[in-house]
């Protein structure tokens, strides 16, 4: 399994971090596992506490 730092990974990529918002509006990172699709709180595999990039955040960027 691959294991992505993707707090790293986006500030290196603010582009694709745009590109994944307008396609993918609702999904949570894991640290660990990466991006998981829908809105949750904690990882379901790990239990981390998950960055979640929806509504609120998109605002926040525009
Ligand atoms: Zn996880």
């Amino acid at each position: 399994m691959k294991t992505i730092n993707d707090n790293q990974y986006l500030k290196e990529n603010e582009h694709l971090r745009t590109k994944c918002i307008v396609y993918m509006p609702m999904f949570s990172i894991c640290s660990v596992h990466g991006y998981l699709n829908g809105e949750h709180e904690y990882c379901p595999k790990c239990d981390n506490t998950l960055i979640k990039l929806d509504e609120k955040i998109l605002k926040s960027i525009n």
